[in-house]
């Protein structure tokens, strides 16, 4: 658990995302130096290779301190578990109050922490493999009778395992990337034939992904009690979405080009270890899961969960608010199901969650839900409003757990919609 009373001797913003109990790994650069590894304290990053080379790391937990020099998070992730727990407790140590070991430094000082600003953020990690879940029930069930009438809204396995598909890893872009609209073939209902054209019907989907941080053999199955162990944390997700496409292409293999055009991540990984104390139990499974996907007892999170739109020259509107405690399917179970054929995971791997959409109406996590497949209209600030998503809006979704006035944030993922390339 977190000790809520830590203190740093950085200073850290009212409500900010990342105070000393958080730490989050990321990978950044500035202006002319290399990318590497970093952790976000309030308005800062930690530069950990110079912490390295200072010699801060040199313990037994840490084989190689090079890992902190490298341009992509693998290879400390591959460290395995006592590696991530030794930097957070040197960390933490090192930047609470009473430490003197840095603050006393001037020139270390300023060599260590970099203002935030100043940082460019890359993809934290190398990203192997990539599944797609699909684990909400309100989403499910909307989409289900948008696309299939009320009556076969849920398939018959729903409740039974967590879809999922295996999405494209190359296309996973970190937050501030800006994606064109897709080409694609579409088909109107009321159309005789398919026709060839930019999606008219794009879309976000509000999801969040967990990184893979133990690989495990071929033919090795994780359990849903052993699958913290292979979990290094998480990060939100921007899974965009051309419905159009999606509706034409889907039967009967599932997504496919109106998904891998890109999807879009936030920069730092806020590890398990932080999130430990927002730790609930998720809805109630009816029917009961079959045994190898047993749910261990708080298996989900409450992270708070905001999607907001911005026209081009715009104000940004807060269009959806939801929580990822709604997910039927909990991060236990998506890797115990994942892996109970025998598939390897890899470190780096990332599992998304499928949209999460709560009960209300304004906490679905999708235009396609939110409009009602266009059918209803979302209004934003400024006289703007939207059904499905135009040229040169930028999407933003925000994610951050809140208790006993501790925050742990995830900051935020944004990208623009550029026009289409023809
Ligand atoms: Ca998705």
């Amino acid at each position: 658990m977190n000790n809520t009373a830590l203190r740093s001797w950085v200073e850290i913003p009212e409500n900010s995302d990342f105070p000393i109990q958080n730490l989050p790994f990321g990978i950044f650069k500035t202006t002319g130096t290399e990318p590497r590894p970093g952790v976000a304290l309030g308005n800062m990053v930690i530069d950990l290779s110079v912490l390295a080379e200072n010699s801060f790391f040199d313990v037994a937990e840490i084989p190689d301190p090079g890992v902190f020099f490298e341009s992509t998070l693998n290879p400390f992730i591959a460290l395995g578990r006592p590696a991530w727990k030794k930097v957070r407790q040197i960390l933490q140590e090192l930047f609470s109050e009473s430490s003197e070991a840095i603050k006393g430094n001037a020139e270390l000082t300023d060599a260590i922490l970099i203002p935030m600003d100043n940082c460019e953020m890359l993809l934290p990690v190398e990203i192997p493999d990539y599944t797609d879940f699909y684990s909400s029930l309100e989403h499910a069930t909307n989409v289900g009778i948008m696309f299939r009438g009320k009556d076969n809204a849920l398939m018959p396995n729903w409740k039974h395992l967590p879809v999922g598909y295996h999405g494209r890893s190359g296309s996973i872009v970190v937050s501030g990337t800006d994606l064109h609209r897709p080409m694609g073939q579409t088909k109107a209902d009321d159309a005789d034939a398919p026709s060839y054209g930019p999606s008219k019907l794009m879309d976000f989907e509000l999801e969040m992904g967990f990184i893979v941080g133990k690989e495990t053999e071929l033919g090795e199955v994780v359990s849903t009690e052993n699958a913290r162990d292979h979990i290094f944390g998480m990060v939100l997700c921007n899974d965009w979405s051309a419905r159009d496409i999606q509706k034409w292409e889907y039967v009967p293999l599932g997504p496919f080009l109106g998904k891998n055009f890109g999807t879009s991540i936030s920069p730092w990984i806020v590890t398990l270890e932080a999130l430990e104390e927002f730790r609930v139990d998720g809805p109630a499974q009816d029917p009961k899961p079959l045994s190898y996907m047993k749910n261990p007892a708080k298996s989900t999170f409450d992270i708070q969960l905001e999607v907001l739109i911005q026209p081009e020259g715009k104000n940004e509107s807060i269009i959806c608010r939801s929580n990822f405690k709604h997910l039927y399917w909990s991060i236990d179970q998506q890797l115990a199901h994942q892996t109970v054929n025998g598939c390897n995971v890899r470190v780096g791997d990332m599992y998304a969650s499928g949209t999460i959409s709560g009960p209300t109406e304004d906490s679905y996590g999708s235009m396609l839900e939110l409009s009602w497949r266009g059918s209803k209209t979302i209004k934003l600030q400024d006289g703007e409003e939207r059904k499905f998503l135009k040229d040169n809006d930028t999407v933003i979704l925000r994610g951050y757990c809140e208790k006993d006035g501790q925050r742990i944030g995830f900051g935020e993922v944004s990208g623009k919609l550029l026009p289409a390339k023809q």
